[in-house]
């Protein structure tokens, strides 16, 4: 499968069926295994032997699903979670614990800042953030001795900075780390991060790869490329033996592919349980047999919003990645030159209230806490997701008080600019 294009990896990638099995992935609606003997029971336990005995570890619709999108991704190992809060906190909790530290992009979702601010600083986990655009004196100062992971948004939500992916790669493994990413807005249709020298990648699964508003979900890829035993004074978790599971080195018995996968799943899973549903994961997979023709629709939409935007009276700037001109259109046409993302974040002239009279007015596109959704949807993030945060993250987190972002779906184009055009003139 792996030397197929990505739009054959969407529609076949994950499963192969055999003579006389069902064409569609098949859901194992089953908690559990049955095993003839204790013995074989016991190897599974011991990581001896794989197959399955309980689905808050794994489970085989799971497992065909986060196949598919590690082939998506090019990476070597894939696990689904419940949500994308989930995929980021493992992915980031795999590698640091009490006591190290993360550098992190200012510019993130705001669910994930709160995450990383709040939630695992509690954990003793400390953050330092980075603008996305900071200079290479402030990105290498960011770096501390106990700094264990660096971590960013292809594409942020909803500030939509670019991330120089390939400058945060070379400065994480010039301080022996791995970059994490999260692909969320981008998809691998348009950006594989694994490609740039990222070597974890993340999704909420919840966006675009669903795409129909479906089921909340999450994946986390590794490429497979981040030598843990080199760098083994940092990761111990992976380099020595692990007295919960038997004394496994997951780095010396599944190899740079498997053992960040292999850890998260035997670890984290098996303690936190943030495991993704058979059924959400077979939903997901429908989504994803379309993501390569429903991405360049969401783009078109987008770009073709993000103009009219552009040039009308009412509005104070535009935010869009694909947009000649926007702060990120340069660090875009490398990372994503075949189109960025559906989302467009704009301010309405008279700010905070003007956002929200606006939005009040909108007909064809729902007020909702989403995006990426075949229906287009809009959302004021001080209000709502970014909500916990003062006017000063909000202005340092690239989301100022006064943006609405917007989620172009599928729709035809020209009518959401009617619905745009005739909320606009509602508040003049
Ligand atoms: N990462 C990004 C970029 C997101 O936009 C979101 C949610 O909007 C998340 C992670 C969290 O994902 P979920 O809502 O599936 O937990």
């Amino acid at each position: 499968m792996n030397e197929y294009r990505i739009e054959t990896k969407c529609v076949q990638g994950g499963y192969t069926p055999g003579n006389g099995e069902p064409r569609q992935i098949p859901i194992y609606q089953s908690t559990t295994f049955k095993y003839d003997t204790s013995e074989h029971m016991g190897q599974l336990f011991d990581l001896e032997a794989s197959g399955y005995f309980y689905s808050r570890l794994q489970n085989p619709t799971c497992d065909l699903v986060a196949a598919k999108i590690a082939a998506l991704e090019g990476g070597t190992a894939a696990m689904l979670t419940s949500s994308g809060q989930a995929a980021n906190f493992y992915a980031v909790f795999n590698v640091a614990n009490c006591g190290d530290h993360v550098v992190a992009s200012s510019t993130i979702y705001g669910g994930t800042f709160n995450l990383f601010s709040v939630t695992m600083k509690k954990m003793g986990i400390d953050f330092t953030f980075v603008a996305p655009d900071c200079t290479e004196e402030e990105l290498a100062a960011a770096f501390k001795p106990n700094t264990k992971a660096v971590f960013g948004e292809t594409i942020a939500n909803p500030a939509l900075s670019v991330l120089d992916i390939e400058r945060f790669a070379n400065a994480a493994h010039a301080h022996g780390v791995p970059l994490i990413i999260d692909n969320t807005f981008a998809t691998p249709i348009n950006c594989r991060p694994i490609e740039w020298g990222a070597d974890i990648v993340t999704h909420s699964t919840t966006k675009y790869m669903d795409g129909h508003g479906a089921a909340v979900g999450g994946c986390i890829v590794d490429s497979g490329n981040f030598d843990w035993l080199a760098h083994a004074d940092k990761f111990p978790g992976l380099c020595t033996p692990d007295d919960s599971y038997h004394g496994i080195t997951y780095a010396e018995k599944f190899g740079q592919g498997g053992a960040f996968i292999t850890k998260a799943t035997a670890q984290l899973m098996r303690d936190f349980g943030s495991t993704q549903s058979p059924q959400s994961a077979f939903l997901l997979n429908l989504g994803l047999e379309s993501l390569h023709v429903r991405i360049p629709r969401h783009c078109e939409n987008g770009l073709a919003v993000a103009k009219y935007l552009k040039n009308h009276d009412l509005i104070s700037y535009v935010i869009y990645p694909g947009l000649e001109g926007d702060k990120y259109y340069e660090t875009a046409k490398k990372y994503l030159p075949n189109g960025s993302c559906g989302v467009v974040s704009f301010g309405i002239k008279g700010g905070r209230k003007a956002a929200e009279a606006f939005m009040g007015h909108l007909k064809t596109a729902a007020i909702e806490t989403h995006v990426a959704d075949a229906r287009t949807c809009c959302l004021h993030p001080a209000s709502s997701t970014h909500r916990q945060m003062t006017d000063a993250e909000l202005q340092a987190a690239g989301v100022p008080a006064d943006m609405v972002r917007l989620s172009c779906g599928l729709e035809n184009a020209q009518d959401l600019i009617d619905d745009i055009a005739q909320a606009l003139e509602a508040i003049r």
